[in-house]
């Protein structure tokens, strides 16, 4: 065949939609905008990605593990993909079609993009920390893309939406005060004799019952794991879940969130449909020296609480002598999730700083200004190679806490850019916010 009448195929890098639970993790980690969503689907523009692969390893369920192939000029459009409520089947294509490498078809931008790939394909490291605030970049990709070395090896997807796991509600309590605006749930779920083992940091996706507007079955959302790995009763195959009940979007106009308001008004007895457990990353080390910066808002609070419930657990055997800093922030202490167990921990256990930005007779403040009034405690712990940093909470946390911690590292006349990557690549400073 002459070569003008070649055909061309390539495979195409795409989502699916059945597995995929529109987490945003994937279209943070693009370092070149190649993925974007609409109300119904994540997908990928087939003429910007370049196959890099860097947003592999953030995806929690391998739904964007998926390359089909296709004739190079006829690719999916993204149009096409967001009407999608699963993946295509492979078509046939004419035995004597040519591959062309994915995104081969700007090779010098390719290349680029594998320089700034991490090794282990994470997130791309072209964008500096510091640059990241400056630039607007999102703040996520400013945090590791491994665990720390000490960590205890994770368990993920072991079940998956084509083996969903099975829970029953052990116990659903309301956490936030009676008076207080925000509706926030401890809920129990135990899974028997059932193996899910989990550990501290990582997370489940609950699959709501019934069907989305274009009458597919709802796709399961993300909830951090609050109770540390021996289980919310130590000894037993349960955890607990921290749930906000979502009452209004995030412009402000009022809905029923579909998962959440589900999951608050669970009844002992009822059954829960599970996959994961799911994180590899956002993991506590496993080492009796370790220090453990937590910052948090809101239901942020869920992985906090199990990692420091898990250093009390060993710190009553003698286990543990690290020290732990807790920055907290609320509107008002009514809706700090978890505020009285939190206030009976001891003073020489935990160092407990709340941040409320809306508590009558008190100054506003936010997680960030408590991070600067305690600069000198911060940055000794920023400086101990022992120390690990975990955010968790409102995205709109992530700038302002990592612009609170190089002020402080910088006013001592360190360089931040420095000692960020340093945290970066010893998997000591992690983000999940959403
Ligand atoms: C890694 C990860 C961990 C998470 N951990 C927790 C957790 O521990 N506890 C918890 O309560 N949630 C957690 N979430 C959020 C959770 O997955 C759901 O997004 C949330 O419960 C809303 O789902 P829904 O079905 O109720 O709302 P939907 O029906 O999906 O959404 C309803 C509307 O509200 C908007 N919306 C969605 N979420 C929010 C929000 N948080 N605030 C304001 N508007 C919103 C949507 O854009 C939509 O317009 C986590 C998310 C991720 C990615
Ligand atoms: S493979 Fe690379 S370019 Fe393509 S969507 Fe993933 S991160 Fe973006
Ligand atoms: S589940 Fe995977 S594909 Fe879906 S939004 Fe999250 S990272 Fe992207």
């Amino acid at each position: 065949m002459s070569e003008s009448t070649q055909i061309e195929v390539m495979k195409q890098h795409l989502i699916d939609p059945e597995i995929c639970i529109r987490c945003n993790s994937c279209e943070e980690a693009c370092p070149i905008d190649a993925i974007t969503h609409d109300a119904n689907n994540y997908v990928v523009k087939p003429d910007v990605c370049m196959a890099c692969q860097a947003c592999l390893p953030v995806c929690p369920t391998g739904a964007i593990d998926n390359w089909i192939r296709v004739l190079a000029q006829e690719p999916y459009p993204i149009d096409e993909q967001f009407e999608w409520m699963s993946l295509p089947v492979e078509k046939t294509l004419p035995e004597n079609a040519v591959e062309i490498p994915t995104g081969g078809r700007r090779e010098g931008e390719q290349e680029a993009l594998a320089a700034a790939s991490t090794p282990d394909g994470g997130v791309v490291g072209e964008l500096k920390p510091g640059d990241e605030l400056i630039e607007g970049q999102p703040a996520t990709t400013a945090g590791s893309s491994v665990p720390p070395w000490s960590a205890a090896h994770p368990y993920v997807n072991l079940y998956t939406h084509k083996n969903v796991a099975e829970a029953t509600v052990a116990g659903n309590y309301r956490i936030s005060a009676d008076n207080a605006e925000s509706d926030i749930h401890h809920i129990v779920l135990d899974f028997e004799s059932l193996p899910f083992p989990v550990l501290e940091g990582q997370s489940i996706a609950v699959f709501p019952p019934g069907l989305d507007a274009r009458g597919r079955p709802y796709y399961a959302r993300q909830y951090s794991i609050a109770s540390p790995r021996d289980g919310e009763r130590p000894g037993y195959n349960n955890l607990s879940l921290t749930v906000k009940r979502v009452t209004s979007d995030y412009d402000g106009n009022p809905v029923a969130g579909v998962c959440s308001s589900y999951l608050c008004d669970l009844r002992r007895g009822d059954k829960v449909r599970v996959i994961g457990p799911l994180g590899a990353t956002f993991l506590m080390p496993n080492l009796d020296r370790a220090n453990l910066l937590m910052i948090c808002t809101g239901t942020g609070a869920a992985p906090m609480r199990a990692m420091t419930e898990r250093c009390r657990r060993l710190t009553k055997r003698s286990e543990f002598q690290g020290r732990l800093m807790l920055f907290f922030g609320a509107r008002t202490q009514h809706e700090l999730p978890y505020f009285g167990p939190l206030m009976g921990l001891p003073k020489g256990f935990i160092d407990i700083n709340l941040a409320l930005s809306r508590e009558p007779d008190h100054p506003k403040r936010h997680v960030q200004d408590l991070i600067v009034e305690r600069a000198s405690d911060v940055l000794t712990l920023l400086q101990d190679p022992n120390t690990h940093i975990y955010v968790c909470g409102l995205k709109g946390m992530e700038h302002g806490t990592l612009a609170a911690m190089k002020n402080i590292v910088e006013a001592s006349g360190q360089s931040w850019q420095e000692l960020s990557a340093g945290l970066r690549e010893q998997g000591r400073m992690h983000f999940e916010t959403y």
